[in-house]
């Protein structure tokens, strides 16, 4: 089965812990705080592939964790950085949060993505001599890697895409004009998988097309084949819907064309608006008036009509003509942007639980929910730092501060920042 979707779980690497030790040397008495840094934790990268065509590579393997960085030592030794977990996806897979929705990357180039990073290390004890505290007996713990499950969708990048019933000649069509050789044949579902081709037009100009199998009535709701292709529609430039006008199969052409326009509505309504060329194929099985009649039905819905014979290649060449002219004033392939994440509203925000470790005089403030809120702060925006004072009051970490004792001066650690308590 062709594998076009598919949900992993990724953890990005943790950071290094701090290390927390002090200069010896001989006959020096006691020497100051050298512990060092810890290493920043591999970050989770998705890179294109072109040899891949699937996603049938995460079928069976669902988990991927980027390592740990390496933790500080003493001499003011920082730990390594650890090296990034690379997924290799095939051209075309967009990556959601797999709890959301929200788009985190496209990876429809040959340009790497990080979608999960590595956690910060922490720091080493050396960071934290004050004239008062001179040997701190603390660092900081490396931050945590992030960690989500990610929904990966294979959408294909083709400029044109050929939609219609089964057998209509899709298939046929493709292998005439390109150098793809799909499964042709004389019953329904011959073709389990997009076929993608390369339609070659002199020195200069060359278009990908995909033939997009399986739809039928029902499409949209998961009957037959469709809705699983219909995804790689999405990205199409031009769709051009190809009819069997002989009606060979006892069908209505009409009513075909009509009914794969609905299924294309109901999947995603902005399909329906996407520019389309209706190529009426078969024309060897019937007569001139009743390809006449058909051209004369799509035209009176707008659209460009082209009678061809995609068995023998005849008169092919003016449909891929409009094709090219088409393609040439329409813009590129879609890329999908990926999403920010979505700020919290402090509304929602209520009591959280956060755990306070106190090591001298810093309040160190823990809490998973933090880590979500701290990565959507923007810290040089006033307006975000001010969204995140309130969110400190709202969410009840003020007030588990002062019941663990801070007083003015002190200094709060939330993950990797740090700043002085202010009554
Ligand atoms: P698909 O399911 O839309 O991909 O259809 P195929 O390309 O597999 O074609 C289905 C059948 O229609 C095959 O037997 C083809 O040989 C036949 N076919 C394709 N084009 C033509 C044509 O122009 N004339 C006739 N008579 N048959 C055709
Ligand atoms: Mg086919």
């Amino acid at each position: 089965m062709f594998a076009d979707i598919a949900k992993i779980y990724i953890k990005a690497g943790d950071g290094g812990d701090g290390a927390v030790a002090f200069h010896r040397e001989k006959y020096v008495a006691s020497g100051g705080p050298d512990g060092g840094d810890g290493g920043k934790g591999g970050d989770i990268v998705f890179v294109a592939d072109s040899s891949l065509s699937t996603l049938s590579d995460f079928r069976y393997k669902k988990k991927y964790l980027a390592q740990k960085g390496e933790n500080g030592r003493g001499g003011r030794c920082s730990g390594k950085k650890a090296p990034d977990l690379i997924i290799r996806v095939p051209e075309g897979t967009v990556i959601k949060d797999a709890e959301t929705g929200r788009i985190l990357a496209d990876i429809s180039d040959k340009e790497p993505v990080v979608v999960a990073k590595g956690g910060k290390g922490g720091w080493g004890n050396i960071h934290f001599a004050t004239p008062t505290r001179q040997t701190p007996r603390f660092a900081k713990p490396g931050m945590p890697g992030e960690e989500f499950e990610v929904q990966l969708e294979l959408k294909l990048l083709a400029d044109v895409g050929i939609v219609g019933f089964p057998n209509v000649g899709k298939s046929t069509l493709i292998s005439v004009v390109s150098e793809a050789k799909p499964i042709i044949a004389d019953y329904h579902f011959t073709t389990l998988t997009p076929v993608l081709g390369v339609v070659r037009m002199g020195e200069e100009s060359s278009f990908v097309m995909a033939d997009i199998p399986g739809l039928i009535e029902g499409a949209h709701d998961g009957l037959g084949l469709g809705h699983q292709f219909l995804r790689h529609v999405e990205r199409c430039r031009l769709l051009v819907h190809m009819v069997d006008v002989s009606g060979s199969e006892g069908r209505d052409p009409k009513e075909d064309f009509d009914i794969i326009n609905n299924e294309l509505q109901k999947f995603n309504p902005e399909l329906a608006k996407r520019p389309m060329i209706v190529a009426g194929n078969k024309c060897d099985l019937t007569d001139d008036e009743t390809v006449e009649e058909f051209k004369n039905y799509i035209e009176s819905k707008g659209y460009q009509f082209f009678p061809i014979m995609a068995a023998i290649a005849y008169d092919v060449k003016p449909l891929l003509n409009e094709i090219r002219e088409q393609l040439s004033k329409l813009p590129p392939v879609t890329k999908y942007q990926a999403e920010p994440a979505p700020v919290l509203p402090e509304e929602e925000i209520g009591k959280q639980k956060v755990t306070i470790t106190k090591r001298d005089s810093i309040y160190a403030v823990e809490g998973k929910w933090l880590l979500r809120v701290l990565r959507t702060i923007n810290f040089d925006d006033s307006d975000s730092l001010a969204y995140f004072q309130r969110v400190l009051i709202r969410s009840g970490v003020i007030d588990a501060l002062k019941e663990a004792g801070i007083g003015e001066g002190d200094t709060v650690s939330i993950y990797d920042i740090e700043f002085d308590f202010v009554e």
